[in-house]
């Protein structure tokens, strides 16, 4: 017994004493969950409360949306506000350059002419003419997609996510996604409804959206709120009430630390990171191990806490460069950790 017990702790110990000392937070910054504001038909004839309304209740408040281009739709002067967007933090996602679908809507048959090179290369490459951005996460017209457009999206360099195409076509329900169950190609949502048809929320029980982001804290989750626009024509246009209601919720949530919003893309790159960089501490270097081709795809920064020894001072170099940290108390420091750019030294 007493044998046992010692070659479990020779085995087990190194593990739990470095492993103790480093801690990767779920979700950027320490916050409980994240939440997605996105914005699908962006350009579009109908949309432009997403501009008159919705986008200066979020500048307001600091918070970022993510905006789905009908790349083809878009004017001159859509282009010359798209580069402000892009200054001020917003996503650009790419919603196909004509929105021409490939299913109906409730029947599912097929609507011809639908051209993946078009549809979604094409409208890569408009964006990138016009505002040298890349977009990095794709939503199909009315989500729904053939097996073979979804396989062609998924194949491109540039994808780091997709929004789910709907449970009516994949047999999945569309949600919440698990933190440690991230699917980046199969990324599930919850659209507006003024009724809730649809929603996983009901609106007798309060406001859709502050129902979706409140999941993603009380269940430490990612939850991705899809809309169109803000007190326009729009299909399930957002009452500018509603949307201010959400807006302060977010900020509120926000300022608190509990919750994370921000686009699809950089949370995909937080999840990928902290689940397959084989982030470690060993002795006074944080490590990580960039050969799963997840992590190489999708490193960045992540938020590490590391518990000090007492004779570590808590002062963090990477490449020989200063790495600002924060002490959340006297033993314990937080940063954030980029694998990409090389180990980090405590001192
Ligand atoms: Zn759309």
């Amino acid at each position: 017994m007493y044998r046992r017990f010692t070659a479990l702790c020779l085995l087990l110990l190194p593990c739990i004493s470095s492993a103790a000392n480093l801690q990767i937070q779920t979700w950027y910054g320490g916050a409980k969950g994240a939440h997605t504001i996105a914005h699908d038909d962006y350009c579009s004839s109908v949309t432009t409360g997403i501009e008159q309304n919705a986008i200066p209740i979020l500048n307001q408040r600091g918070l970022k949306a993510s905006l789905g281009l009908i790349a083809g739709s878009c004017s001159d002067a859509q282009w010359q506000t798209l580069k402000t967007r892009i200054k001020q933090g917003h996503e650009l996602f790419n919603h196909t350059l004509t929105h021409r679908g490939m299913l109906e809507p409730g029947s599912l048959a097929p609507i011809s002419g639908w051209d993946n090179v078009k549809e979604i290369v094409s409208a890569q490459q408009l964006v990138q003419s016009k505002l040298g951005y890349t977009m990095h996460f794709v939503a199909f017209p009315s989500d729904l997609a053939t097996p073979e457009a979804k396989a062609f999206v998924e194949a491109l360099p540039d994808t780091l996510g997709v929004r789910a195409a709907k449970h009516l076509y994949d047999g999945k329900a569309a949600g919440i996604n698990e933190a440690d169950d991230v699917q980046p190609m199969f990324v599930k949502w919850d659209s507006y409804w003024r009724d809730g048809k649809w929603s996983l929320y009901k609106p007798n029980r309060g406001n859709i959206l502050i129902q979706h982001a409140q999941a993603a804290i009380d269940d430490g989750v990612w939850t991705y709120s899809t809309m169109h626009g803000v007190a326009d024509a729009s299909w399930e246009s957002v009452p500018v009430d509603q949307y201010t209601a959400y807006a302060d919720f977010l900020a509120a949530k926000v300022k608190s630390g509990e919750l994370w919003v921000a686009g699809p893309s950089d949370i995909l790159r937080y999840q990928m990171t902290r689940q397959f960089c084989g982030i470690q501490l060993n002795g006074d270097t944080i490590k990580a191990d960039l050969s799963d081709w997840r992590c190489s795809r999708y490193a960045s920064a992540v938020t590490v806490d590391i518990k000090l020894t007492d004779q570590q001072q808590g002062v963090f170099t990477q490449q020989g460069k200063p790495l600002v940290s924060q002490m959340l108390d006297k033993k314990t420091a937080r940063l954030a950790y980029n694998p990409k750019l090389g180990e980090v030294k405590i001192n």
